[in-house]
């Protein structure tokens, strides 16, 4: 029995990936911040937890399977609280809601 080898040459692996992102209201570019579904993780590490989401889900589905489409303005931290949360907070006499995750 032989075997026939030979040598192949496979192109290198293409991907894209987030670098950085910019908020819609300042401008400023954050490095390190991650896009998802719901808005954008403005940490500078895979662990750090500085998210913000404004955002309009339509469709119909689970999680993110189905036909949904969303739509999101990138907005930091700083702007959030600056300017989103005042306006919003003026729209309703109802306090903000907390979500606590404590290991
Ligand atoms: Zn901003």
């Amino acid at each position: 029995m032989t075997i026939h080898k030979q040598m192949v040459t496979q192109p290198a692996k293409q991907y894209e990936e987030t670098i950085s992102v910019s908020c819609d209201i300042c401008g400023k570019d954050h490095k390190g911040a991650q896009e998802d579904s719901e808005g954008v993780n403005w940490g500078n590490s895979y662990n750090d937890v500085d998210a913000t989401g404004v955002y309009i889900k339509a469709g119909y589905g689970y999680s993110d399977c189905g036909s949904h489409r969303t739509t999101h303005y990138h907005i930091c931290p700083t702007c959030m609280k600056k300017h989103v949360l005042p306006f919003v907070a003026s729209l309703t006499k109802n306090p903000l809601s907390n979500y606590v995750v404590d290991w």
